[in-house]
């Protein structure tokens, strides 16, 4: 499979530990609807991830996300499992007032947090299920402008809770130039804003070529994606998943065309452990003593 590296490049450690446990990880979209959300998740789910069978076909059924769902699908690469599960959320903007709409979400965030909670202050604590959210895609609007009121509300209201990642939906619809501005233009904005989204750490005592690699990634932030679930033949004869245009075709899987595998490598491969200890260490930590604090203990 082009481009498909797997897990065997975390660092040794790390790897060896989650190789005992096995790999869980969760992931959530965000954002306005009609962006592309579902879309990218299908995306994320194709044959490349290898869904289970008794996983339903994400493509059918998944027009309109009235409710919060989420689908999981085991990934199998060099004998390491991976259990993926993400986390679809309806979008804002369905609605004439949108004040609240964030709301759901962080009560979805928060009761897995909770579930978590209950988990650890059991007596027998031997296997702990961790359904927490260990990364949050922001879906923008491809506009070319500033972020709007509506994101800067949502991200301020999730950013404590969980590792945000931005996006810039449809990316197929901007130039390229416009794009390099746009990520400028958000990532300003975000720190305007004090938003905090993820820092993404380059591990130092990995070989230069994965600090470059990681390195590359980090940079792509906000990443700007494609999302397709169909195949579309391109001019010279490849079957590649795409969008076809009157000018040519935008190649889901071609690093030149977006961002979508630099994202994919970064949740299922490079940076994967350190946003599911952020989670812990960090957001959960925060929660957890919030709650305590809540309680008077
Ligand atoms: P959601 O409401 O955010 O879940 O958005 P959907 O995934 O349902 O997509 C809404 C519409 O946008 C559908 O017609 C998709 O085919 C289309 N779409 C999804 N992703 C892309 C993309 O990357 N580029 C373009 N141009 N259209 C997209
Ligand atoms: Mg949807």
């Amino acid at each position: 499979l082009m481009g498909y590296v797997g897990f065997a490049n975390l660092p040794n450690q790390v790897h060896r530990k989650s190789v005992r446990k096995g790999f869980t990880f969760t992931c959530m979209v965000v954002g306005e609807s009609g962006l592309g959300k579902s879309t990218l998740i299908n995306t994320l789910f194709n044959t490349r991830l290898y869904p289970k069978k008794e996983v339903p076909p994400p493509s059918q059924e998944r027009s309109k996300t009235v409710a919060i769902e989420s689908i999981s699908a085991d990934i199998v690469e060099n004998g390491v499992r991976l259990r993926l599960t993400v986390v679809d959320t309806p979008g804002f903007g369905d609605f004439v007032n949108n004040d609240d709409s964030w709301k759901p979400i962080v009560d979805n965030i928060e009761s897995r947090f909770d579930a978590y909670l209950e988990q650890e202050n059991r007596v027998n604590r031997a296997k702990l299920v961790d359904n927490r959210v260990h990364a949050c895609l922001y879906f923008v609007q491809p506009t070319g402008h500033a972020l709007r009121p509506i994101d800067i509300e949502f991200m301020r209201r999730l950013h404590q809770k969980v590792n945000l990642i931005p996006v810039i939906a449809k990316s197929d619809t901007m130039t390229d130039e416009e794009i390099v501005q746009f990520k400028a233009r958000i990532l300003a904005d975000i720190t305007h804003h004090q938003i905090q989204i993820f820092h993404a750490p380059v591990y130092e005592n990995e070989d230069e070529e994965t600090i470059a690699e990681n390195e590359e990634i980090v940079r792509k932030i906000p990443f700007a994606v494609v999302g397709s679930d169909t195949e579309i033949d391109t001019p010279d004869g490849r079957r590649v998943r795409g969008r076809a245009y009157p000018w040519g075709v935008i190649e889901v899987d071609n690093e030149d065309h977006c961002d979508f595998v630099k994202l994919r490598q970064m949740l299922i491969r490079s940076h994967m452990e350190e946003l599911k200890e952020h989670t812990h260490d960090n957001l959960y930590e925060r929660y957890r003593s919030e709650k305590l604090v809540g309680m008077g203990v």
